[in-house]
């Protein structure tokens, strides 16, 4: 999954894991699993994360490698590849394999809609759903029932830090997808069981 802070990667890669029957990995909500239980990997990513940084690639691809390794065939990621050499890693480590990228999911939102959408967003502590403070039912997350909270790392300067490193890293691996033909790109505006459809049918006509 590709795509600004806040355009939705998270709820999306559900979805769609959920409908193929995938495994589904974030690599935000796995730092900040780390991070609450104050592991290794949390305490050198929390100081970097709360002020709207990303990790160095050789501690990611390490990290996504370890979930890689115990997750078998079938999966989405979302953050990660966040930079090309994230993305030299990964087709490496499925070339061994003698596996390949299916679809590259380019969700794209203009910088305004993502502003406001940032103010409103929560995750949920148990199950890590993450979305819209609207969708929840008097504070509770509507998979779990935990009670959802503003995420930590959700602030108007992070988001901008955030961004900023988006677009940075997001074009020239968009282009390369592109050239690889497996890019599937979608508006991230529509509603969301829009985007939903528009992706199954696009990852469909992949396959
Ligand atoms: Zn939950």
């Amino acid at each position: 999954m590709i795509g600004p802070p806040a355009s939705g990667k998270g709820t999306q890669a559900r979805r769609i894991a959920d409908k193929l029957g995938l495994r589904y990995l974030s690599t935000g909500a796995l730092l900040r699993e780390h991070m609450e239980n104050g592991t290794a990997i949390g305490r050198m990513a929390g100081p970097i994360l709360n002020h709207g940084g990303y990790l160095p690639d050789s501690c990611m691809c390490e990290i996504v490698e370890q979930w890689l390794e115990n997750s078998g065939k079938g999966w989405i990621l979302d953050g990660f590849p966040r930079s090309q050499a994230q993305a030299d890693f990964l087709q490496q480590w499925l070339g061994e394999r003698s596996q390949k990228l299916d679809a590259a999911v380019f969700l794209k939102a203009p910088i305004e809609i993502l502003k406001d959408r940032i103010e409103g967003r929560v995750e949920c502590p148990g199950c890590r759903w993450s979305g819209g403070r609207a969708e929840l039912t008097g504070g509770a997350c509507p998979e779990c029932g935990e009670m959802a909270e503003t995420r930590g790392d959700d602030t108007l300067e992070n988001f901008l830090s955030r961004h900023q490193a988006y677009e940075n890293y997001a074009k020239p691996l968009v282009e390369s997808y592109l050239q690889a033909g497996i890019l599937c790109a979608c508006d991230a505006t529509r509603p969301r069981d829009e985007v939903t459809g528009q992706l199954l049918a696009a990852l469909k006509s992949l396959s």
